[in-house]
């Protein structure tokens, strides 16, 4: 079975029998598994069927909207309540929601417990669950309070993804799509050419991605350099989706970062990184996946001023992570105001 060794924690892949030996080695006093309605209907049945110690589960309500520090105040409460002590393990069974708030709270109870990652969604196997970001959204603005601490393993299960709407394999897939325009130009050639995300056998494209995360991150764990060029889509992607985020129609994080690819794949080609075509390449790509939504990329002035209170600014001014080529990135590039505006209208202006 395939498993990726980190320099901290191995990631493993459709690999029950080491998930079982694993809990076991662990040998942890208690154990707890935290779901929110969704993994505990769909996948919690499948997880205890590996599991051979008596486990307890937590139930939080699913949704951004509940990664809060009064969700991690409750999560808290039950480990307390339920015997948690520094033996014990989380086991967080969900998408990034769980996996960034269950991380944070067993990463700071008791100044910090052993847990384990589990992703469910496209979006947590390929990204959220890999780094060690952990952390929770303060006063409606993302992952404010939070910590980087690597899980003692993460268990990557692809059949988990049958269950997932279209929307949200469409919504994982644009951090594929991200890692091969970043890293990987062969990567990003075979994910662009994909006609059907439903019948696709995500097996090898989450692997290889995994793998591309995996590899920055350990560069540079910390987010001082290189591993910035994650952000490659989300300057823009970040302050249109919290833009939308109250709104009657808000996009899913990857519809958002979908957008912010094309106009941020617009700023590379001004500032002379890729070319025309290829630039015409991705936008076409991305638009064929995700639809053209122009109406997102207003009101300008708004969306400009949220990119300016992004956490990874300095001094207030607006760093970009831009194509360096197709498949490789680079990050800190200042852009003029006057250029952004441009490459919302290159975004908009698509038919
Ligand atoms: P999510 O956790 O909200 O999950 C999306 C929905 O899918 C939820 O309703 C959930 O209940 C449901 N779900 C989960 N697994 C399912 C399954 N197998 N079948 C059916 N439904 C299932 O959202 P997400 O897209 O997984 O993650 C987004 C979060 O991840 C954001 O909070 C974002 O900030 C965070 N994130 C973190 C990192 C990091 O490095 N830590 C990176 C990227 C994103």
């Amino acid at each position: 079975m395939k498993f990726i060794d980190c320099k901290n924690y191995q990631i493993h892949f459709n690999d029950w029998q080491a998930f079982e030996v694993t809990i076991g080695k662990m040998n942890p006093s208690t154990c707890f598994i935290l779901v929110d309605e969704n993994t505990e209907k769909l996948c919690l049945h499948i997880l205890l069927e590996h599991v051979s110690i008596a486990c307890q589960v937590i139930k939080i309500p699913s949704g951004e909207q509940n990664k809060t520090l009064a969700t991690c105040q409750f999560v808290w409460t039950k480990l307390m309540q339920n015997g948690a002590d520094r033996h014990s393990i989380v086991i967080n069974l969900g998408g990034g929601v769980i996996g960034d708030l269950g991380g944070f709270c067993a990463a700071t109870y008791m100044r910090g417990i052993r847990f384990i990652q589990v992703p469910t969604t496209l979006l947590s196997q390929v990204d959220a669950s890999v780094g060690g970001k952990l952390g929770v959204d303060l006063l409606g603005f993302k992952n404010m309070v939070g910590v980087i601490k690597d899980p003692e393993f993460v268990f990557i299960f692809t059949p988990f993804l049958k269950t997932l709407g279209v929307d949200q394999i469409r919504s994982g897939y644009a951090e594929l799509l991200k890692h091969g325009l970043i890293a990987d130009k062969n990567a990003w050639l075979v994910l662009s050419k994909v006609n059907d995300l439903t019948t696709l056998n995500f097996d090898q494209m989450v692997y290889d991605s995994v793998l591309i995360k995996k590899g920055v991150t350990e560069k540079d764990p910390n987010e001082e350099g290189i591993r910035k060029i994650l952000n490659f889509g989300h300057t823009i992607g970040h302050a249109v989706e919290s833009y939308w985020m109250d709104s009657k129609s808000p996009l899913l994080h990857g519809e958002a970062i979908a957008i912010g690819m094309v106009s941020e794949s617009y700023l590379s080609y001004r500032i002379g990184n890729i070319t025309e075509s290829e630039l015409f390449y991705i936008r076409d790509t991305i638009t064929r996946i995700y639809g053209h939504n122009p109406k997102y990329l207003k009101p300008k002035a708004e969306l400009i001023a949220l990119m300016r209170s992004d956490k990874k600014n300095f001094n207030g001014v607006i760093k970009f992570a831009l194509l360096e080529n197709v498949g490789q990135a680079c990050y800190d590039v200042e852009v003029g105001n006057d250029v952004i505006e441009d490459s919302f209208l290159f975004y908009k202006e698509r038919i």
